[in-house]
């Protein structure tokens, strides 16, 4: 499993001191092939004095305005991992510099491994005291519920990964970690319909289970791969939309779907079966393409009369099949127009909608 940042953005390590973020750091560096930069070592190298010693001699405000001086200038920079002091969670000015300029992992450690870790360096300026080892667990408690705020990206290209993902998950509540979490998937070598399918389970999956605060999927040329031939494919790319929009339908539609966010028009359509007076798929497209930013609105679009109404659930309109090339309207379990030919459905259906104050212009979903 990976854990990546938002692509050119920064990654900057937070936790404790002991913590490992220098050493985490380098090896993350190297992986990623970034450059890094420890905080505490750059101010120590313009200062020609050692952390410990600016605290001794100018006291601690003084070194966090200097760390917060350096952090905005090295998140100048992009692509790089930052490792920070311990205390750099302190300050709210801080937080804005990292959350702008990328993300934050914490490397969460015990109170014991830290005092195991740290117990004979003399170079700690906050624990040169009587009680050192209270000292730690008073820090620490104290900025635990700050180091939590970090955010985490998790990848994974475990061909069950949607398995590893959720074991990740379990992992961070065993432990009680409350991070805001993005789930990233890569489908650079997948034919967009696939992506289509492949997003909404290993996505959707986590989602429904409650896991995860954000989506984040990476698709290589959308719109020339073979697949785009494909009839739902087509119908679901709208004519010169962005890839980045396309992508980012898909992604509100799975968030939709899992009730993670409510974005546009909510569908219900029926399973299918030897009753289905249409084309479920295609009809179901049809009306998606012209109502999907009504936002709120329940649609059902129901094969048949037989069942539909009783499967409609507690849709604002159904689109039911009465006939051959017939349809009828619901207002809710309300039958509004009878058999009209199928033809005008969408647009009969759309008036209904106007009648009722509840249609709005077609607004673009960045
Ligand atoms: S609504 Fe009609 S067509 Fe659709 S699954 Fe039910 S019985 Fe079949």
């Amino acid at each position: 499993m990976v854990i990546e940042n938002k692509i050119s953005k920064n990654i900057y390590l937070i936790g404790f001191m002991g913590a490992g973020k220098t050493s985490v750091g380098k090896i993350l560096a190297k992986k990623l092939r970034r450059k890094f930069c420890d905080l505490d070592e750059i101010i120590e190298s313009e200062c020609g004095k050692t952390v410990s010693r600016i605290f001794s001699e100018h006291g601690e405000d003084f070194f966090r305005d200097l760390e917060s001086m350096k952090l905005r200038s090295v998140s100048k920079n992009s692509g790089q991992i930052v490792a920070t002091g311990g205390g750099v969670v302190l300050r709210q000015v801080n937080w804005e510099v990292m959350e702008r300029a990328g993300i934050t992992v914490y490397l969460k450690t015990s109170p014991d491994v830290v005092w195991n870790r740290i117990k004979n360096d003399t170079s700690r300026p906050l624990l040169q005291v009587e009680k050192p080892f209270e000292k730690v667990n008073e820090l620490l408690s104290k900025r635990i519920p700050l180091y939590e705020k970090a955010d985490l990206i998790i990848e994974t290209e475990n061909q069950n990964g949607m398995a590893e993902q959720r074991r990740f998950f379990f992992g961070l509540v065993e432990h009680g970690i409350k991070a805001p979490v993005i789930i990233k998937r890569n489908y650079s070598d997948t034919p967009f319909d696939e992506v289509r399918l492949y997003a909404s389970t290993d996505l959707g999956a986590l989602l429904v289970d409650g896991f995860g605060d954000g989506v984040w999927i990476t698709v290589e040329d959308l719109k020339t791969n073979e697949s785009s031939k494909n009839i739902y494919i087509k119908s679901f790319i709208n004519q010169n939309e962005s890839e980045q929009k396309i992508i980012n339908r898909l992604l509100f539609g799975i968030l939709q779907a899992t009730r993670t966010r409510i974005s546009k028009t909510e569908y219900i359509a029926c399973p299918s079966c030897g009753r289905t007076l249409f084309d479920l798929q295609e009809t179901t497209e049809m009306i998606r393409k012209r109502t999907e930013h009504l936002k709120g609105v329940k649609i059902a679009v129901m094969g048949c009369i037989v069942n539909g109404p009783g499967e409609m659930a507690d849709a604002d309109y159904g689109y039911v099949g009465s006939g051959v090339d017939k349809i009828t309207l619901y207002r809710g379990k309300e039958i509004i127009k009878r058999n009209i030919p199928s033809s005008g459905a969408v647009d009969a259906l759309i008036e209904l909608i106007k009648e009722d104050g509840n249609w709005l212009n077609y607004p673009q979903i960045e």
